[in-house]
């Protein structure tokens, strides 16, 4: 399978070389040729089976072809897929996927754990060692980094917004060692994300270091996330009047939802959960994609102006914005509002939402028909958003876990938001 640039002046190349890449050379984003729905057979034939694993093997067969055989895909499937997704039912008509059982907490295992294996693989096979940049507003870099620590032949650079993530998040991110290093940035995810743009664009640079990204713009980490869609659809009596609400900031998650659907996964209208950030809400209202500048808010690893899959999101409804409002409404929450549904949702159904799944769960409440049934993504554990979670209910136990990590010494190198001051740390390494 070959994928293009969804800007279209870049060459179309296979998965291998758009993972390493990670960023086409005309700044777009790779995305697959073709999406062809699987046949019947084949889906009707994971029903019984239901294993994260397997229905990962089916779905991500044809883009890996070439690349990896089906002995080694089955192996990175059965290596990435250590933990479950449950569907947990919190109402009568809602049920949350629950994507916070692996390692760091958050759904972003699922692409990173992924990632990491394949670039283990590929660094294996070349011989060469790659540098990961990857910019965070909070999950990610926890995710990566524990995806990576140990791999040999990969060092692990992670640049995160001075004070704008959680202590725990911080403490996820700055207490690896080894290959693992931390960058705080004096600024707002936005400057970090532009620095590893930046970076990547730098032929300079790119000529000395062998660069990476593990940010969701990367297909390796984009498209796995699928593979919880698709179990989800198995799983579901009615997929396809179901409402699936996602919390969304990149709208990496989202959109690989959409690409599940393209692979033959039945599921019903997506919403596009959004805190104050709500440049895609607004476009599905009023077909005009207009960023504004960035908002910290409590849900804040959705505190992203300019979503980086937004090209995704079209290229899958055929740059059509009719067809885009068909598959989504959008949603929005403020601070305040996020509080009272937490609260609310512990007392009514005894159900402890985190801040970004507490948007999904009120998309619900208030979009739901009648009779009709909903599923909210639970993107992360309550506990990495403490502060939070204690404004919204009071006191909070830390499970054993957080304990231990908060125990822990931050090692991070701080940095202004400064390409130049950022190129020569990298050169200087
Ligand atoms: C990253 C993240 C999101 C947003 O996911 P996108 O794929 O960027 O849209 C939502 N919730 C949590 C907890 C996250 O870490």
């Amino acid at each position: 399978m070959q994928f293009f640039s969804t800007n279209r002046q870049a060459q179309a190349t296979d998965f291998k070389s758009a993972v390493i890449q990670s960023l086409p050379a005309d700044n777009g984003l790779y995305f697959p040729e073709t999406i062809h729905p699987l046949d019947q057979t084949t889906i009707d034939g994971l029903r019984g089976k239901k294993g994260l694993a397997e229905v990962g093997f089916a779905l991500m067969r044809p883009f890996v072809e070439g690349v990896f055989d089906d002995r080694q895909l089955k192996g990175l499937m059965n290596e990435v897929f250590t933990f479950e997704t449950p569907l947990v039912k919190v109402t009568e008509q809602t049920q949350a996927l629950e994507l916070f059982h692996g390692p760091t907490y958050a759904f972003k295992d699922v692409g990173a754990r992924f990632l990491a294996r394949c670039l283990g693989a590929f660094s294996e096979q070349e011989d060469k060692e790659v540098t990961i940049l990857v910019a965070t507003s909070g999950d990610t870099g926890g995710a990566v980094a524990n995806g990576f620590l140990g791999v040999e032949g990969v060092k692990v650079i992670i640049l995160y917004p001075s004070g704008k993530v959680s202590d725990l998040q911080e403490k996820q991110l700055t207490t690896l060692g080894q290959n693992i290093t931390a960058l705080e940035i004096e600024g707002d995810f936005d400057d970090c994300q532009a620095m590893v743009k930046a970076a990547f664009l730098d032929q300079d640079l790119n000529a000395q270091l062998n660069l990476t990204s593990a940010n969701s713009i990367n297909i390796a980490r984009w498209m796995p996330q699928a593979i919880y869609y698709a179990w989800l659809s198995l799983q579901l009596e009615d997929a396809e009047q179901t409402l699936i609400a996602v919390p969304s900031g990149n709208y990496g998650n989202i959109t690989a939802g959409l690409l599940a659907k393209r692979m033959g996964f039945p599921l019903g209208n997506f919403i596009a959960c959004s805190n104050a950030n709500d440049v895609v809400p607004r476009y599905l209202k009023t077909g005009d994609y207009a960023p504004k500048s960035t908002v910290a808010t409590y849900a804040n690893a959705m505190d992203v102006s300019k979503p980086s899959n937004f090209p995704r999101l079209l290229e899958l409804c055929q740059n059509d914005y009719d067809e885009v409002k068909g598959e989504m409404q959008g949603f929005v929450l403020n601070d305040a509002q996020i509080l009272s549904t937490i609260r609310n949702c512990k007392e009514d159904n005894n159900y402890l939402l985190d801040p970004h799944g507490a948007i999904g769960f009120q998309a619900l409440k208030e979009q739901l028909k009648p009779g009709q049934s909903g599923v909210f993504l639970e993107t992360a554990h309550p506990i990495k958003f403490a502060p939070v979670m204690e404004k919204a209910i009071g006191s909070l136990t830390l499970p054993g876990f957080a304990d231990e990590l908060m125990a822990k010494e931050k090692q991070a190198d701080r940095m202004e938001a400064d390409y130049e001051a950022f190129k020569n740390y990298l050169l200087a390494r």
